[in-house]
């Protein structure tokens, strides 16, 4: 697309600024485009790397166990070794499920609602509670709070994670907050990097809560996209250290690894915590997909073969991220006042400020433009972006060339919004 964002922004001339985003923004609806960056989704060629599992397992016993059969509620041991390995964690401390581990941490909450965590009583019998949820972070977990009634409190996610002073501040008066969302390595949207000294200070902090819970989403802990491999704060040993060895709830999950719909989920925590798990669990199954958990085995081997598999997924998607940071540095990089934009290193989502009071508006002309985002505020409890700023994008899913033409779109609605509000 033609760039008419050469113009130097207002307040010099907000009248010509807003007449050539106008025009600029006349000619992409005109191109009559089609595309959805709403979810983080693999793309087909990431989705390819792992069609081997279609023709596995080659056996059905694995340790001497028959993977047909009922049985074996906490995995399949070997898989259970490889990816504990990969998390660094005890294989005491680590369960394979099916394929969402999203439905794990709905268990666990609601297990913590109508039972009452392993350190405490029913939470659903303490009258109203609260959960903290670093901002910007991922909808779905805001979601689930919500549907139980919990209520949310947010707090800034940082670079380096959340904004732990305010964390602090909050729990340690408050028996009615229960717990936090922490997604550690590579966050839903903003690709933040919890780093150790701020796990540690979670790990260690007083809360008025005595069972209070970090639900640790590990959701892209392997998913580096440089050769960085960040290494994930190890919290549920920070949590033991430091006396509180049952806050931790640590969950991942092979979603974004092997299929999407057809992967393997992990639970990790102390082993109270896992015990306490599978016994709820014990109410619902006799035990999960062992099957797919040996095709994974043997997919994989080892924790060096998951290594390998993510410098392939890598290899996809890096490009797509570098598209998106190449197109907003060249449309959007001389007007800092409009976007700001996220670097990561790893993860599935780049995190775009605008000019606050304007994202619901650059999600409206996208979508008239052709380009589904997703919804402004998606990234906040119940939807609300109080400075209504903030744009998730996911690039993953479509080809590099729609990234590329689809990020070119962006940048037109975000100076067109912007130039409206500057315009008056
Ligand atoms: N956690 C986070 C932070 C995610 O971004 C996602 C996927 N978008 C999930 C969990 C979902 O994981 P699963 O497929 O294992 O349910």
């Amino acid at each position: 697309l033609p760039s008419h964002s050469d113009i130097a922004p207002p307040p010099d001339d907000p009248g010509a600024f807003l007449a050539a985003q106008r025009s600029a923004y006349d000619d992409l609806v005109a191109r009559g485009l089609k595309f959805d960056l709403t979810r983080g989704k693999p793309g087909p060629e990431q989705l390819d790397l792992s069609e081997a599992l279609l023709t596995l397992p080659t056996t059905h016993t694995s340790g001497g166990v028959d993977v047909r059969n009922y049985g074996g509620l906490e995995g399949l041991l070997g898989l259970r070794e490889l990816f504990a390995e990969l998390f660094g964690v005890q294989v005491s401390q680590f369960v394979a499920q099916g394929n969402a581990s999203l439905t794990l941490m709905k268990d666990v909450l609601v297990d913590c609602m109508l039972k009452g965590p392993v350190d405490g009583t029913p939470w659903k019998d303490q009258g109203p509670i609260k959960f903290l949820c670093p901002v910007p972070g991922y909808d779905r977990h805001h979601a689930l709070l919500e549907w139980l009634g919990i209520d949310m409190v947010p707090v800034p996610m940082q670079a380096d994670g959340p904004d732990v002073a305010a964390v602090e501040a909050l729990v340690k008066d408050d028996p009615s907050i229960k717990g936090m969302w922490l997604v550690p390595t590579y966050a839903n949207p903003s690709g933040s990097v919890t780093e150790a000294d701020k796990a540690a200070r979670l790990a260690a902090m007083p809360t008025a809560a005595s069972d209070f819970k970090i639900l640790w989403d590990n959701a892209y802990g392997l998913h580096h996209l440089t050769e960085v491999e960040t290494k994930t704060a190890d919290i549920i040993s920070l949590a033991a250290a430091n006396g509180h060895p049952d806050r931790p709830i640590m969950f991942a999950s092979t979603s974004k690894i092997t299929f999407a719909g057809a992967g393997v989920s992990f639970l990790a925590a102390s082993e109270r915590n896992v015990q306490w798990y599978l016994k709820h669990l014990g109410m619902g199954s006799i035990g999960p997909d062992k099957v797919n958990h040996l095709r994974h085995l043997e997919f994989f081997k080892d924790a060096d073969g998951v290594r390998a598999h993510m410098r392939k997924h890598a290899a996809i998607i890096k490009p797509k991220f570098d598209a998106v940071q190449e197109v907003l540095s060249t449309r959007l990089g001389a007007y800092p006042q409009i976007a700001t934009w996220t670097e990561p290193i790893g993860g599935y989502f780049v995190s775009l400020d605008v000019l606050p009071g304007t994202a619901s508006r650059v999600v409206q002309l996208a979508k008239e433009a052709g380009v589904a985002l997703t919804p402004a505020g998606a990234s906040f409890p119940y939807g609300n972006d109080p400075q209504d700023t903030n744009i998730r994008l996911a690039p993953t899913f479509p080809s590099l060339e729609e990234v590329r033409v689809a990020m070119e779109a962006v940048a037109t609605c975000v100076l067109l919004a912007a130039a409206e509000k500057l315009a008056g």
